[in-house]
């Protein structure tokens, strides 16, 4: 029987959580330079990918730019506003939309086809929430109207709290939903990580087979669990949610478990 760590070798993708795996806040983590330098040095594809619909693929190549991460384009990023946008796509070519989501989300929504409404009232195929950190009043009534009317209702991502340094965080998108959900009694269907439209995403986006891309992450319920359901290998950090406790009470168990990149980094560097 293959160790998880010989599953390591076949490797060829590494896909990146960032917030609490590369970074927390504008601090970055103890060997991110280091292991994305070392993998690119070797060859491998990498990618990130980051259940925060708040910002677009751009938005992060500029922050990992400006965290002295690395030089990297669009195409390196994935986020659970792309998967919104590949999702509505495929179940209709021209979908109307309301979003509950920051500017830059509709935007990224608007640029792949997709028709986003601003008011209550019009025809439209979903209602969408993302982790909007430019929330009002007014858009979370129009959202509920439109819940209420019963028309299929979306959320980019099932996080309750975006993490920040010093143990702080930021209320997420499915906190959000929590609360949409005591007053409507609807449920979102999630699209991020661990959802399958993500898993769906990633295999058509690398082209490679599950068993060749690594999922590397801070988290148990969204990085590790799309990991292990879509048969990828699964990396746990503990450099931001999770704990070791967490790991053992969980029944989604890392194949894993590094302190950090750094710690994984020393062991790449053993087997590559
Ligand atoms: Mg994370």
């Amino acid at each position: 029987m293959q160790t998880n760590r010989e599953k390591l070798k076949k490797i060829k993708a590494f896909i990146f959580d960032m917030d609490g795996t590369l970074w927390l806040g504008n601090q970055t983590i103890n060997g991110a330079k280091e292991t994305l330098g070392f993998l690119a040095e070797k060859s491998f594809a990498f990618f990130f990918f980051t259940n925060n619909s708040s910002k677009n693929p751009t938005e992060y190549v500029k922050k990992l730019k400006r965290l002295k991460l690395g030089r990297y384009q669009k195409k390196h990023i994935m986020t659970s506003g792309d998967v919104a946008a590949a999702y509505l796509k495929k179940q209709s070519p021209n979908p109307t939309v309301y979003v509950c989501g920051t500017k830059t989300l509709k935007a990224q929504l608007k640029k792949a086809g997709i028709t986003v409404v601003n008011q209550y009232g019009r025809t439209i195929d979903f209602a969408v929430l993302g982790f909007d950190r430019e929330l009002t009043y007014k858009k979370l009534t129009i959202l509920t109207d439109y819940i209420m009317d019963g028309v299929p209702y979306l959320a980019t991502n099932p996080d309750d709290v975006c993490p920040l340094e010093g143990g702080r965080f930021l209320v997420d998108c499915r906190s959000m939903a929590k609360m949409i959900e005591n007053a409507t009694g609807k449920v979102p269907v999630y699209l991020g990580k661990p959802e399958q439209p993500t898993i769906d995403y990633i295999l058509s986006k690398t082209g490679l087979k599950p068993e060749e891309i690594a999922m590397v992450g801070d988290r148990l319920y969204t990085d590790i669990k799309t990991a292990q359901k879509a048969g990828m290998l699964s990396i746990a950090v503990l450099s931001g949610e999770m704990t070791r406790g967490d790991i053992e009470k969980s029944d989604v168990k890392p194949d894993l478990v590094y302190a950090d990149v750094a710690e994984m980094l020393a062991d790449l560097k053993e087997i590559f």
